[in-house]
């Protein structure tokens, strides 16, 4: 078994770690302080991630991005989510379902939203539909050559910098015919509704969207009328596994942090690490992530390079989150106890780690909703997805 990862993947990996040291972390206590970038930074922020070629790492290259497998954008992730401020979001990936763009739907949205020169945000979440999206009540209906569009969005990140919507509708209330529609933010009847403060500092806002009576074009349903339900999917197994990559990330440096801290701290005259209850917190937080994501590269890898089938990556994608985003929160926990009163400050990474792992298990399904995949894939096929070797 070679378990090495190849001399491009590293090289890789380490531009990713150059770009964040460079480009994203020295952004953090602005974002912190100000609850956001101001415009400058923001601009820099962006030309930076055209100059470094991480613009829609996620797409393919005839579409702009930067045509790397599952693997590779994991080995990027991990390095952004080692920012705070979720900062990572900063170099845009165009959502995954605009792969299924039409040629039109491609020049108008999917070009220019990989060289960046127009942002998406995914509307699925409403006051009524959070975990069961079956509960969605946005609704589209027919009207001559025109779909119209009426419901409400809610938490829809990077809303405020995105210029058009995916948004998941019902069509004719329908929930059979899961459908997701293209929706420009300028079209009349988009209204903003509430910019709503959250735990985290983020470096987008997560929005309350109302759509009134908002007239698309019938080219505006990306897909089919439909198979709304199968693209959002596409988009929550991508993430999901994104979100394994970046909180492995975040727990590296809690615990990089930890330990240095842990070294250099004296009490009792001896370095905290010299006391058992510290030492023994950092072991678990280090076998603790060396478990999480030996899981993720193996997901990953198989994903990229091994043949791994949807449905099976469907099922995969689920534990990995769980079992990343779960870990990190563990290990952000111990790396604020072992900083004890500066770990609750805000100016200490390790403070806003912890604070900004926490949604790390609730977005993108709950870890509950994670067990309820895996449970689905153990009553129909059995646990060999989960405890078999396929490679
Ligand atoms: C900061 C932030 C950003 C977000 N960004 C987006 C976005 O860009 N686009 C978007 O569409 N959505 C977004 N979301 C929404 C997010 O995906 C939902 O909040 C999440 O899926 C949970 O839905 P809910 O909040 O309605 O909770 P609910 O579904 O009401 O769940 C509440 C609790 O009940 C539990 N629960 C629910 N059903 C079950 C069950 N069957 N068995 C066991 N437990 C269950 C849940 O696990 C949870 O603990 C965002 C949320 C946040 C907080």
């Amino acid at each position: 078994m070679d378990l090495r990862i190849a001399p491009e993947d590293l090289e890789l990996r380490d531009r990713a770690r150059s770009f964040t040291e460079q480009v994203l972390s020295p952004l953090e206590l602005e974002c912190e302080e100000h609850d956001g970038l101001g415009a400058e930074s923001a601009a820099n922020a962006k030309r930076a991630v055209l100059h470094a070629d991480f613009n829609a790492i996620n797409h393919a290259k005839e579409d702009g991005g930067q045509g790397l497998d599952l693997f590779q954008q994991i080995l990027i992730e991990e390095q952004w989510g080692t920012a705070t401020g979720g900062l990572w979001d900063i170099p845009w990936r165009p959502s995954i379902p605009l792969a299924n763009a039409t040629p039109d739907q491609r020049v108008r949205y999917l070009l220019p939203a990989c060289r960046g020169e127009r942002r998406d945000a995914y509307a699925i979440t409403e006051e009524q539909a959070g975990s069961d999206p079956s509960m969605v009540r946005t609704s589209a209906r027919r009207d001559g050559d025109a779909w119209v569009i009426d419901g409400t969005k809610w938490h829809v990140t990077s809303g405020d910098v995105a210029d058009f919507f995916l948004v998941h509708a019902h069509v004719d209330g329908d929930p059979a015919k899961a459908t997701v529609f293209l929706v420009d933010k300028d079209l009349p009847g988009v209204r903003l509704v509430r910019t709503p403060k959250y735990t985290h500092r983020f470096v987008f806002e997560h929005p309350i969207f109302a759509f009134e009576g908002v007239r698309v074009g019938l080219d505006a349903v990306l897909g089919d009328v439909g198979a709304g339900y199968e693209l959002t999917k596409d988009w929550f197994v991508e993430e999901r596994i994104m979100i394994g990559a970046r909180t492995m990330g975040a727990a590296t440096r809690a615990l990089d942090l930890s330990l240095a801290f842990a070294k250099e701290r004296v009490q009792f005259g001896e370095s905290l690490v010299a006391f058992q209850a510290v030492e023994f917190m950092l072991a678990d937080m280090a076998a603790q992530i060396m478990a999480a994501r030996s899981m993720l590269y193996r997901v990953g890898w198989q994903a990229a390079r091994g043949g791994t089938d949807r449905k099976e990556l469907h099922a995969l994608a689920s534990a990995v989150k769980l079992v990343c985003s779960e870990t990190a929160g563990r290990v952000a926990d111990a790396a604020v106890q072992i900083y004890g009163g500066r770990g609750y400050m805000r100016e200490q990474p390790v403070e806003r780690l912890w604070r900004e792992l926490r949604v790390d298990r609730i977005w993108e399904g709950t870890s509950e909703i994670q067990r309820m995949v895996i449970g689905n894939e153990l009553r129909k096929r059995g646990h060999e997805a989960y405890t078999g070797w396929p490679l």
